[in-house]
């Protein structure tokens, strides 16, 4: 017969699958001797069945039965009867913490005649009155599905026997029926009540944004009630309850930490009713109670080998131990706790490791608002680039640029940015957009250069003409107004709030340690890199985010996106290619170009030397090179000149309705001549640059959007004309290996011929997200990805973390059948998933040699990698 009732002292942590977290927990507790109160758990699957068939469970109601009658034996008293009767709680309790999200009925058992008989025990009619009191309230909330606002409706009267009438009346009224005076009833009613309360509209909601499986179920503990409402005078001593921790949750420090409210439920301390004082307190209140509080706390440590949480009862100086778990703490604590526990060889570093998260270590590298800084928040994004910073608003990069020349602070604030705004990126402390989601090119720019961005704040309208911005309550903001943009949140504020250093941040930067949370972070960030196998690259096309990435123990770069050097002031000599009509103009531009590209692989290779250094070669739409054609087209009408004419007709031929599809990546190589040669040349040139003084330069050579192997032959073969001739005249071997990127599913699909022309694979996988789903990476995630998300159809966003069902195939498929032509073909992932958690686990798994990502991820990278590999 399936089991479906477990007694407390049959259960154990290990059973949370079938107990639920808490029933598990409970279970545990009691194991060790602690003092629980005693009760049984139906399991998950009574739940799961239950839901499905809409039916109990054969055999539920008699093992229920029999559990209860043991439970009234053991503690000789009866369920709901007259004279001190036994009451319970019935609470639900789901494998994964759903804190608050279903139900928990208190009191069953009280009726007409056993409120007397409480009376009686207690020594307080006010306390048994009250009691019953809560009891309709809860079961007629949620057993019998009454609305909450009718029982709010009624006077607090100073008589809760009055009060218990009403509330009997308001069931009567809004079902019909009388509240149940059987125990039983009460009690098969309020567990078929727990169970529903699994699918509630905000428990599903709940799962779906927590990821956790809806096809769970929950388990319901049912447990004899202990109060600690006894009032702190009504017997020789006191009554209490109260939540402790057995380190501080905050920062890890160890002690004891926790709040105790005297003469309260458990209910009044979780939903911050009533003032409690510091835990503390309860020793100078019941030092007998706190001493053995401290002893179990003790115990529980031991026993889970981390911070537990814990809600305990004082009944009339009896301490019950109500609940533990393993703690929730904050990224700081989760750090320092791991490593004191590895001194305390209580755990090791392996497992320390698994403790901590990359998106913790993230969290601690930036500025934030200081704690006490909550004030509403002015308008909500998406929190695209984490830190905090605080600064005048302005309108535009050159404003930006002007203002912070002479030493001010700003905010760069556009509906949404564009390779344009780059200066006044790198001048602003912060990019706020109304428009767009984590891969919009705010998002990826402001990533990239560990600025603050909160994107997508689509509550704010950003009028750069008449240079406002209006918040959802009305407020316009003009152009210089002091706000506080919070990248990790996601929240813009009004006004400067205080800004908090970050001593990580400071750590990875310096290598300065200063305190044990430093400390924790450099061991557990050495001990992810002696496990990890995945290499950790960085996305970097400057000297200064190399020099970054190094600091930040990159192995190397992963992706140089040429064409952000060709933004900027040499965007002239680009347009200038354009429009070339002849060769020679073509040739005079190119030539341009090439030692300005030289010289910057020269920086970078020296920055990285030793390293490899994956310089990718030109990718991006050619209209992103070019002036905005309406802006053109007004100036050619209010004032022609030649130059612009020519330039609007080069515009207006060029332009694209999908330019993510259309002239870019290797196809640009292959129409405009002498760029691929330009290209690699000023790569050859720099590697000789750099041998020539001594260095170890170790330039790769990749081309982009590559969809067929005849488009990477003909690059490769122009490529390898040119490190030839490079290398014949300067009388150095320049030897670069050649590779691809795999961006479009027919590259993944045919890897196998792909790779007979590939030195080495590098996942785009923004683009292979782009082109495996055929959704727009700059446009989707503004307009429907917040309905995917809401409906479930959507875990998460598929360009912040790999969708391995679909993207992850292609990947799969790729590494496999590159690997069958070429076994041992390097292969790395330079998309931005190459530095989100989840997706790094699936390039572990998968076998990739590297992931590539923006150098402020890298920290974050080799603690997943690390952990990937454990
Ligand atoms: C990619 O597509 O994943 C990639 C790294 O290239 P880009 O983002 O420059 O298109
Ligand atoms: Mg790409």
């Amino acid at each position: 017969m399936t089991r479906y009732v477990y007694a407390f002292a049959e259960g154990g942590r290990d059973m949370a699958d079938v107990l639920g977290g808490k029933g598990a927990n409970l279970a545990e507790m009691t194991r060790l001797g602690l003092p629980v109160p005693p009760g049984f758990t139906v399991t998950t699957r009574a739940c799961r069945e239950y839901l499905a068939t809409g039916a109990e469970p054969e055999g539920l109601g008699a093992q229920v039965a029999h559990a209860l009658a043991e439970l009234e034996h053991r503690i000789g008293r009866e369920l709901g009867g007259r004279d001190n009767p036994l009451l319970l709680s019935v609470r639900s309790g789901s494998k994964f913490s759903m804190p608050g999200m279903m139900e928990t009925i208190l009191d069953i058992g009280l009726g007409d005649e056993s409120v007397l008989g409480l009376a009686k025990a207690a020594d307080s009619e006010r306390f048994a009155w009250d009691s019953y009191r809560r009891l309709l309230q809860m079961y007629g909330r949620t057993v019998l599905g009454i609305a909450p606002g009718l029982f709010d409706r009624h006077e607090p009267t100073d008589d809760p026997a009055q009060l218990v009438e009403d509330f009997k009346q308001v069931i009567r009224d809004a079902t019909g029926e009388e509240f149940p005076q059987d125990p039983g009833e009460q009690l098969y009613r309020a567990i078929r009540a727990v169970f529903r309360s699994w699918n509630s509209e905000r428990a599903r909601l709940y799962r779906s944004r927590e990821h956790i499986p809806d096809d769970l179920g929950t388990a319901v503990n049912i447990q004899v009630m202990v109060f600690g409402n006894l009032g702190p005078t009504a017997t020789s001593r006191g009554s209490g309850t109260g939540v402790a921790f057995t380190r501080d949750p905050a920062t890890g420090a160890r002690g004891v930490y926790g709040d105790y409210l005297p003469d309260a439920q458990g209910e009044d301390v979780v939903a911050g009713i009533r003032n409690a004082v510091p835990l503390a307190e309860l020793d100078r209140l019941d030092p007998t109670s706190y001493r053995q509080l401290v002893d179990h706390m003790g115990t529980l440590e031991h026993q889970y080998r981390d911070l537990c949480d814990i809600e305990f009862t004082v009944e009339r100086g009896t301490l019950w131990m109500l609940q533990t778990r393993v703690g929730k703490r904050t990224a700081e604590a989760a750090f320092r706790i791991a490593e004191a526990l590895v001194d305390e060889r209580m755990i090791g570093d392996d497992e320390a490791l698994a403790r901590v998260g990359g998106a913790q270590l993230a969290r601690l590298m930036f500025p934030r608002f200081e704690a006490h800084a909550d004030t509403r928040p002015l308008a909500h994004g998406v929190p695209a680039s984490p830190g905090a910073a605080v600064g005048a608003i302005v309108f535009d990069s050159a404003e930006a640029v002007r203002r912070a020349a002479t030493g001010d602070k700003v905010i760069l604030v556009r509906r949404e940015t564009t390779p344009d705004d780059l200066p006044g990126m790198v001048a602003a402390e912060a990019v706020l957009t109304s428009r767009g989601g984590k891969t919009s090119h705010a998002a990826v720019v402001a990533r990239g250069m560990g600025k603050v961005c909160v994107c997508g704040a689509e509550e704010l309208t950003v009028d750069v003409g008449a240079r406002t911005l209006t918040a959802p309550d009305q407020a316009v903001l003009a152009e210089g107004t002091v706000i506080s943009v919070d990248g990790t949140a996601g929240t813009v504020h009004l006004g400067a709030l205080p800004l908090a250093d970050s001593p990580v941040g400071r750590f990875l930067d310096t290598g300065e340690r200063d305190g044990v949370l430093t400390d924790a972070v450099a061991r557990t960030l050495e001990h992810a890199d002696s496990v990890r196998r995945l290499g950790v690259r960085a996305n970097a096309d400057t000297p200064e985010d190399a020099a970054r990435a190094r600091r930040y123990g990159a192995d190397g770069i992963g992706l140089c996106r040429t064409e952000h050097m060709f933004l900027g002031e040499r965007r002239s000599l680009v347009e200038a290619m354009i429009l070339a009509e002849d060769e020679t103009g073509r040739c005079a531009a190119l030539d341009a170009l090439l030692p300005l590209q030289r010289d910057d692989f020269t920086a970078i290779l020296a920055a990285m030397d030793g390293l490899p250094v994956t310089i990718r070669l030109i990718d991006p739409p050619l209209h992103e090179f070019l002036p905005d054609r309406t802006e053109l087209a007004v100036r050619v009408a209010t004032h022609p000149t030649t130059h612009d004419r020519r330039l609007l007709a080069a515009v207006e031929r060029m332009h694209e309705s999908n330019p993510m599809l259309g002239l870019r990546g290797v196809r640009l190589g292959l129409v405009v001549p002498g760029l691929v040669e330009m290209q690699v040349r000023a790569i050859a040139e720099a590697v000789v640059e750099r041998l020539r003084v001594g260095g170890d330069p170790q330039a790769e050579i990749m081309v982009p959007l590559v969809g067929a192997v005849e488009e990477l032959r003909i690059v490769r073969e122009t490529a390898q004309r040119v490190l030839a001739e490079v290398s014949d005249a300067s009388g150095l071997t320049v030897d670069c290996p050649i590779g691809t990127m795999i961006e479009l599913p027919r590259a993944a699909l045919t890897a196998g011929r792909i790779a007979e022309a590939a030195d080495f694979f590098s996942f785009g996988t923004n683009d292979l997200t782009q082109t495996a789903w055929g959704l727009s990476r700059d446009d989707a995630e503004a307009s429907f990805f917040p309905a995917y998300l809401a409906q479930g159809i959507f875990a998460a966003s598929p360009f912040e973390t790999l969708d391995r069902d679909g993207v992850g195939r292609l990947v799969r498929i790729a590494v496999e059948e590159g690997r069958a032509t070429k076994p041992g073909l390097k292969t790395g992932v330079c998309g931005e998933h190459g530095g989100d958690p989840d997706s790094i686990h699936f390039f572990h798994d998968t076998g990739l040699d590297y992931v590539s990502c923006s150098p402020f991820r890298v920290p974050a990278a080799r603690l997943e990698a690390g952990r990937a590999a454990l």
